[in-house]
Parts: structure tokens; C-alpha cells; sequence
């Protein structure tokens, strides 16, 4: 909260521009960007200038704005409903600015405070809904960091919905009693099954739900969103997922979701852990489809977040036939997979031109009979394999793949806590792939990565995989799993 002493010495308005003239004195650098901030108005857009810089005389053609090519005259600002003097030169701008107040028009010159009746914003557009942020011309840098800021929390198809719902605003106000009815309507309207049908670019679907929603024969839905949460960063979520969180009720995490991501949800989420780890099931897969379906049933907007992509290694299968048999809505955010982060931090190409162009993502868990798994033999012939999950069974792993023919000399990297700064990064061959199991060091979850296109990776801040030989595998703690 602002303190009480401190009063906006600029007060933000809305004006109407709409057809009318707006007239932008300059040819440079300082005209152009008024006119691209300008140019997403419907005002009309006069630009005065005898030199137009070719940028500038490229924006008015290809948005159609007027030109008039002459040496500046004050007769040039008349019937303008705004002035910007964007000349750069500080005596021609204070000369437009003078002019523009004799004639009554507010004007804004470039840089100069003190020859202006407004500043421009930093605009945030949705059209017709718009974000204007201002700092009183004191902190343009500040005013674009807020403005990507809530670039980011807004969804583009925001705009849209703002549209559709001045077309109901009618309706509601007819069919509906003021307060809590109308505001329950707006809040589902704004958040809920409308909004989302326009973010996956259904108008019609968007206009019927409205509809229905106004006619009241659909109860407030819940909705549950199965929402990757990326490897551990918390800015390798994405937007989507961002924006789920903001607006969720009820975010339900796994035990790999670090606290911070789940930190970024509403304030009054309510949070509720569901996680796994090896030998601590603290919810069994059944108890939290159930939970989904009965929060759900609740009319509640669920989060439901899962570490990397939701569709892998995520048991989202499950979940979703679970939402699927009650008839829930439900949709699905992919995130940054472990291997994806892996990767990256190896700086590792997963396919290689001429080496490599297939990728495994195994557990590989199901080694353990008597017959190869498909993917076994996809390694053989060279894909890249991602191992999750894959630290208590590196020995199996390693050794099934060696005997079938893969070469022990295959290059091996592997990562702790990928994405994180705490990670740890080793390096080695497939021959030291079964050190990794007697690692008790290593308490995180664990990425293998396997293949002719790990020796492109870059090894700097690696260790070697065989280094250190613990003896003791008895003393291993859990694995963290899915
Ligand atoms: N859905 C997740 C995978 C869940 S299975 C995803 O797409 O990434 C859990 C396994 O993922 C862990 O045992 C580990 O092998 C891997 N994993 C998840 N996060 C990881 C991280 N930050 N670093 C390394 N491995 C990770």
C-alpha cells in the first residue's frame, strides 16, 4: 500500500482517441516509437516532419498513418485532440510544446518533463482491456519491467474475453439479481470455462458456455489442470503454468515440486502435498484420483502439479481416465522434462546429425526379465537413452546393455538436481554406469543419460562417474520416484 502523504502528482485517464487526430512532430527514433505506441489506438495519426527516417517512413505506409512532409507549423496541430513533440531538439520541441498549449491541446514532448501536460504509459494491450503503467516520466526501465511483468500474467486472449463479455453484459444485468449471483456469473465468466474456451481458441464454445452459465443450467464447474512444473527452477515454468497457478483454489504437488514453485500460486491456494518417494507413498495413486475427482465434483479449479512434464513418468494416465470416468473438465500444461534440463546442463545434444536421431526416455526398471525391451534395442542401434529414475537400477541397466552388445566404452553422463544450482554433474562410460548405484552422496533426483551424442557434451564442472566407489550400498537412501 501506497502511504498515506504520497499523491500521484499524474493521475492516469483513459482518453478517448477514436478517429480523432493525433499529431506526432519529428522524423527520428523519438517519433517512431510514439507512433508505435500510439499505432494501437484507433486514433487518426499525423505524423509532421520534412525528414522522415526510412523506419519511420516504413511504419507510416505500412499503417497507413498521414504524413504531412513539411517544415513544422503550429496551423499543423489544430483539431489534434493530443501533441507530441518528438523533434530531439530541445528548442524546436518547446516551441511545439508552447504552441500546443495556446491552442489547448495537451502535449507530451520526448524526454522533457517539464514541457509536458501527460506522460505516455508503458502499455500493457489486450484491446479493449489495456494496462497503462507510469512512473510520472521518472523510470521508464521501471515501467517496462512491471509491464513484461504483467505481459506475462495475463493471457493473450484476454482481449477477446473482454469483448465477449461486453456482449453479456447486458444479459447479465437482465437476468441476473445484483451482487453475489452477478459477481458469481462474472468471476466463472472471467476464470473460468468461457475463459478457457477462448485460450484454446473455441469462440463458439466460449459463447455457449457463457450462455449456458447466464441460463444457469451448468453448476459452477470445477476444473483441474495437469500442470508441468519443470525440473526445479522455478523460471523453467512456463506462462501457462504460471497463469494456472494464479488462479488456482487448490494446487496438489508431488514431493519433487520444490516448495518455491508451489510458492508462486494464489496466496490463499489451498496447498495440499501429495508426494512420493521411494518406500513413502504418502497417498496412494487411487487416494489421489480420488481426491481430483472430489475436488472437481467441489466446483473447485485445481492445480494439479507435477515435477517436469505431467506425461511423463507422471502416472497422468491414470489421473486423467480418473477425470474422464466423472466427467470432469480437465486440460493438460506440459512442462520441461527432466531430460530436457539434463541436456541442457551437459550442454548435450540428444540428436547429433550422422550420430544420433532417436531418443529413449526409459526407466529402466523393466529390465529386470529375461527378454530385451524394445528400447534396449533402440540403444543398441544408437539412440540416445534418458534413464529416470534410473540411480538403484544403474547396475542392471549398464550390465543388460553391455551383454546385449552396446559398448562399454558408451559415453554416460549424469546429473543431480538438473536445472537446479545445486546440481552435481559426472561423467563416464556405460562400464562405470554401476558406481551409481553405491552413491550414497547423492540424495536428489537423478538423470542418466546414455549414448554416442553424451561425448559432444561439454564436461567442464563434471566430475568422473567412477571416482569414488562407496561401499555399502545397504546404507542407500530413497530414490525419488514418480
Ligand atoms: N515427470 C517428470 C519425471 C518424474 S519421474 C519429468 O518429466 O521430468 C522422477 C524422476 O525424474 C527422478 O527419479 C529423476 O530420474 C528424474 N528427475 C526429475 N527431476 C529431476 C532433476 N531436477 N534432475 C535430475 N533428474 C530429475
Amino acid at each position: 500500500m501506497s502511504q498515506p502523504s504520497a499523491k500521484l502528482n499524474a493521475f492516469p485517464v483513459f482518453m478517448r482517441v477514436e478517429g480523432e487526430a493525433v499529431v506526432i512532430v519529428g522524423g527520428g527514433d523519438e517519433a517512431l516509437a510514439k507512433a508505435r505506441l500510439l499505432g494501437q489506438s484507433s486514433a487518426r495519426l499525423v505524423i509532421v516532419s520534412d525528414h522522415v527516417e526510412p523506419e519511420l517512413a516504413d511504419w507510416i505506409a505500412a499503417n497507413n498513418a498521414g504524413h504531412i512532409n513539411a517544415l513544422y507549423d503550429s496551423a499543423y496541430l489544430e483539431g489534434a485532440v493530443l501533441v507530441f513533440a518528438a523533434t530531439g531538439d530541445a528548442g524546436q520541441d518547446r516551441v511545439i510544446s508552447d504552441d500546443a498549449r495556446r491552442l489547448g491541446i495537451p502535449v507530451n514532448a520526448v524526454d522533457r518533463p517539464e514541457l509536458c501536460d501527460f506522460f505516455t504509459p508503458a502499455l500493457v494491450n489486450r484491446a479493449p482491456l489495456a494496462v497503462a503503467i507510469g512512473t510520472e516520466g521518472a523510470g521508464p526501465v521501471l515501467a517496462q519491467m512491471v509491464r513484461s511483468k504483467i505481459d506475462r500474467m495475463l493471457s493473450p486472449s484476454l482481449g477477446s474475453l473482454a469483448v465477449l463479455a461486453a456482449s453479456f453484459r447486458e444479459g447479465a444485468e437482465k437476468l441476473l439479481p445484483k451482487g453475489n449471483p452477478r459477481r458469481r456469473f462474472w468471476n466463472e465468466f472471467f476464470s473460468g470455462a468461457p475463459a478457457r474456451a477462448l485460450e484454446n481458441g473455441q469462440p463458439e464454445e466460449a459463447r455457449e458456455v457463457a450462455s449456458a452459465l447466464l441460463r444457469r443450467q451448468e453448476p459452477t464447474e470445477g476444473h483441474i489442470a495437469l500442470v508441468g512444473a519443470g525440473p526445479g527452477a522455478e523460471d523453467l515454468l512456463t506462462l501457462r503454468a504460471h497463469r494456472h497457478l494464479m488462479e488456482a483454489d487448490v494446487i496438489v504437488y508431488d514431493a519433487l515440486v520444490p516448495e518455491a514453485v508451489v510458492a508462486m500460486g494464489r496466496r490463499d491456494a489451498e496447498r495440499l502435498p501429495v508426494g512420493k518417494r521411494k518406500g513413502c507413498h504418502s497417498k496412494s495413486q487411487a487416494e489421489i484420483n480420488a481426491l481430483l475427482v472430489s475436488l472437481g465434483r467441489q466446483g473447485k479449479r485445481v492445480v494439479r502439479l507435477k515435477s517436469g512434464d505431467p506425461l511423463v513418468f507422471g502416472r497422468a494416465g491414470e489421473e486423467m481416465q480418473a477425470l474422464r470416468d466423472a466427467a470432469i473438465s480437465y486440460e493438460v500444461v506440459p512442462g520441461v522434462t527432466a531430460a530436457f534440463a539434463a541436456a541442457a546442463d551437459f550442454e548435450l545434444p540428444l540428436t547429433l546429425r550422422g550420430v544420433t536421431s532417436s531418443m529413449v526416455f526409459t526407466t529402466g526398471h523393466d529390465l529386470k526379465g529375461k527378454s530385451l525391451p524394445d528400447w534396449a534395442k533402440l540403444a543398441i542401434s544408437g539412440a540416445t537413452v534418458a534413464v529416470y529414475m534410473g540411480r538403484s537400477v544403474a547396475a542392471d541397466v549398464a550390465s543388460r546393455l553391455i551383454d546385449a552388445g552396446l559398448s562399454p566404452d558408451t559415453a554416460v553422463a549424469v546429473v543431480e538436481n538438473a536445472s537446479l544450482t545445486s546440481r552435481r554433474k559426472f561423467h563416464g562410460t556405460l562400464a562405470d554406469l554401476p558406481s551409481l548405484e553405491d552413491r550414497t552422496d547423492l540424495t536428489g533426483p537423478v538423470m542418466t543419460i546414455i549414448g554416442d551424442a553424451v561425448a559432444g557434451a561439454n564436461f567442464e564442472k563434471s566430475e568422473p562417474l567412477a571416482a569414488q566407489r562407496h561401499i555399502g550400498a545397504a546404507a542407500r537412501t530413497g530414490e525419488t520416484v514418480a
